[in-house]
């Protein structure tokens, strides 16, 4: 297949679905972990055209739902220091912290801007050379890369006012942190995006240690149920492996350049997942050659809490132990006008994405 249409071609979505059914024998659990396939997962109606036998999980793959409350807390705090200006992607805004979210700060007269790529937050302190302009990194391997370019652009170009928060994080350690954590599964849809830039053979400890299947899927619905059929078929014949399905996009050892640029800027650490905890070495902080443009060597901050609402189960939504439904807030104090838990508020989150296809 070459054009969307086709990964959109009902007949061949229908010949799929039968392929599943008919080779399904047993109960099969599997979790994606990528915002995206969560999305489209609900978006084409997968779980409609699967057996029963046949449950899909959905894991920490919403970067702004597993950014932690302190982190929120942190950047909150630097948005209303007087002279800076906070350059952000628009998801993050309405993440609630512990008290504030950036939404709020702006009502309150802090300069926030909206970007679409951390270029133009170099961009930004370019032109600003009295102010500090403060980029919050969030998110995977998918977009830790374009952070550590635009840090290498600002000392380039000599700009000391540009700096990066850090919330930057590593897919594999949340992986095996939810399997060591007793979430029963029987393999992973594993994330397109992430493994353009990382590669399939990030996965390759999956099979080898915990003996669960690994496919990179596409996000169209041929793609995700080709992934679904091909981790049937592994378990089936107890051959668990790293499979590429979203070959169009993804090779086994990744971009080279990307995964240069992210490793020369960043380095591995431990770090908070929102709903998780703390996971080993599954985040990046900004190496020392590069403490310049680290938010964290500029600002002193004091240490907040991790707490979050005590009803909001977004932890346990995150590692496949519940779905939103069972949440008590869900669609009444939860919504997208009042986001109680940060599952809510990204359109890649469980939360949003249930009540937007699941409201009653
Ligand atoms: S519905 Fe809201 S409060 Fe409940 S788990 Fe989801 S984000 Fe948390």
């Amino acid at each position: 297949m070459k054009y969307i249409d086709e990964y959109r071609n009902p007949e061949i979505i229908k010949k799929l679905a039968e392929a599943i059914k008919k080779i399904s024998s047993a109960s099969y659990t599997f979790m994606e972990v990528c915002g995206g396939h969560t999305a489209a997962i609900q978006r084409f109606g997968i779980p409609a055209l699967l057996p029963e036998n046949i449950r899909l999980l959905s894991g920490p793959g919403c970067p702004v739902c597993v950014t932690s409350t302190d982190f929120i807390d942190k950047i909150t705090k630097l948005s209303l220091e007087p002279g800076t200006i906070i350059a952000t992607f628009g998801d993050l805004i309405r993440v609630p912290g512990s008290e504030l979210s950036l939404d709020k700060c702006r009502s309150e007269g802090a300069d926030i801007r909206i970007i679409f790529s951390p270029l133009e937050a170099v961009s930004i302190a370019s032109v600003n050379p009295s102010r500090k302009v403060i980029f919050p990194g969030i998110g995977f391997e998918t977009t830790a890369p374009g952070t550590a370019v635009a840090i290498k652009k600002a000392k380039e170009k000599g700009l000391r006012n540009f700096k990066v928060l850090s919330a930057h994080k590593i897919m594999p350690p949340a992986m095996e942190a939810i399997i060591r954590d007793g979430t029963r599964l029987n393999g992973f849809i594993c994330p397109g995006h992430v493994s353009t830039i990382a590669g399939s053979k990030i996965f390759n400890f999956i099979p080898e240690k915990y003996g669960l299947g690994c496919v990179v899927s596409g996000f169209e619905p041929a793609d995700i149920l080709q992934s679904i059929l091909m981790l049937v078929k592994q378990v089936n014949n107890n051959l668990p492996a790293v499979e590429i399905e979203y070959r169009r996009a993804v090779k086994p050892d990744g971009n080279e350049t990307a995964l240069r640029n992210m490793q020369e800027v960043f380095e591995i650490c431990d770090s908070w997942w929102r709903g998780l905890g703390i996971i080993p070495a599954s985040g990046l902080r900004i190496r020392k050659e590069y403490r310049d443009f680290d938010a964290e060597e500029a600002f002193t901050f004091e240490t907040s809490s991790t707490d979050e609402n005590p009803l909001c189960i977004c932890g346990n939504i995150l590692r496949g132990l519940a779905t939103p439904s069972e949440c008590p807030l869900f669609g009444k104090v939860c919504n997208n006008d009042n986001p109680v838990g940060a599952c809510m508020v990204s359109a890649e989150g469980s939360c949003n994405i249930h009540l937007k296809y699941h409201p009653s």
